[in-house]
């Protein structure tokens, strides 16, 4: 069996928010898809381990956002590689509360669905959760982030930000690898976001300096 095969399937990225009492969260997930029209009705696949999960199981409600494709890494790491045991992932961003009681991401969201659990399926490591969309919004126009593009910006191959068509002499600065989440330090990139130019080596980075996906320090970063 070529397991690679599976890599060709595609999905998009996504924000996906529930609330129990007075408890707010969010994750990443990749598996959303509509399955039926009339009435219009979602799936969501979450890991059983993560803390959304355990909200939903006892909510039965949530949201999805439906990310943009300028999304920045910043706001995917908080949502997709943090714990919201551990940090309120909705401190510091936009979201309104939906009808239904829960948070809607509306940060570099295109449109959001709300939808109430109505069956669930045991998948092993994770639970499917189909549900009936009861609300609806469309927040922009724009291009939805796909789980291949996001992978594209991890591995450094497009740009972060809309490229500039700007020739710049190369430089040969050493990529690093993050290890605890895979994301790659591109030295010719910088982190704008974190306001590193452009063309700053890792070493030049400050002491703390941290992985914009993981939030991991600088020590875990290994040489590519
Ligand atoms: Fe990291």
């Amino acid at each position: 069996m070529n397991e690679k095969a599976l890599w060709k399937l595609s999905y998009g990225l996504y924000v996906v928010s529930t609330r129990y009492g007075s408890e707010l969260n969010g994750q990443v997930a990749n598996t959303v898809f509509q399955i039926t029209a009339e009435p219009i009705k979602v799936a969501v696949a979450l890991n059983k381990n993560n803390y959304t999960h355990e909200l939903l199981k006892k909510s039965k409600v949530f949201s999805v956002s439906i990310l943009e494709k300028e999304t920045p890494m910043s706001l995917i790491g908080t949502f997709g590689f943090k714990s919201g045991r551990e940090i309120k992932k909705f401190e510091n961003v936009k979201y309104k509360m939906g009808g239904s009681g829960v948070p809607i991401l509306i940060e570099h969201a295109l449109a959001s669905l709300e939808c109430e659990v109505e069956t669930e399926v045991d998948v092993g490591s994770h639970t499917l959760f189909v549900a009936k969309v009861i609300n609806a919004e469309v927040y922009k126009e724009g291009e939805p982030m796909t789980y291949d593009y996001y992978h594209q910006i991890k591995r450094g191959s497009v740009p972060k930000t809309a490229p500039m068509a700007m020739e710049v002499p190369k430089k040969e600065y050493k990529k690093y690898r993050c290890r605890i989440c895979g994301y790659i330090y591109d030295p010719e990139k910088g982190d704008p976001e974190a306001g590193i130019p452009p063309d700053t080596p890792f070493e030049e980075l400050p002491e703390d300096w941290v992985c914009p996906l993981c939030g991991a320090p600088k020590s875990a970063f290994e040489e590519l």
